[in-house]
């Protein structure tokens, strides 16, 4: 799922939950109930498992959707959030960070990572495993309607 989702995701929360702790608490949590809804990347995740190759088009949309999103949350936390900023950005970092330390166990698989990373990709691939996945363009389309939505809330 696009991070940029999940950031917004977190950044909604914070201002619903109001709490700093509940915010991350709850930003956390949803990013496994929202990894869980198939959105498109199970199979090139597959892909990259066997191969080790992360094709070039997806190093592109990972870096667009990084870029984005920290410009976007930076954005967002300097001139729109006027109350419970706090909440917001404690939602926003516990709704990025478990991808956060899968993309450090990427790059540096340790003890420490491994069983944190094995528990992300159960509950990602639950339910594209069992029954299965969309096309990765329908899931941006319908992650781009929902980031209109909640950028309207904010
Ligand atoms: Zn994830």
């Amino acid at each position: 799922m696009l991070i940029l989702t999940h950031a917004l995701t977190g950044a909604v929360i914070g201002q619903v939950v109001r709490h700093s702790a509940l915010a991350f608490i709850f930003g956390w949590v949803m990013h496994f109930v929202m990894d869980m809804i198939p959105h498109g990347d199970s199979k090139d995740y597959a892909q990259y498992k066997k191969t080790g190759v992360i094709p070039k088009w997806q190093i592109y949309q990972m870096i667009f959707d990084n870029v984005i999103m920290f410009g976007l949350m930076i954005y967002l936390l300097i001139f729109n959030v006027e109350s419970y900023w706090w909440p917001t950005f404690w939602g926003i970092l516990g709704s990025i960070l478990p991808d956060i330390i899968v993309a450090i166990h990427e790059c540096r698989p340790s003890k420490i990572t491994r069983p944190f990373h094995k528990l992300h990709f159960y509950f990602h691939d639950l339910i594209p495993d069992r029954w299965r996945d969309i096309r990765f363009r329908y899931a941006v389309i319908i992650q781009i309607v929902l980031i209109v939505i909640m950028l309207k809330f904010l």
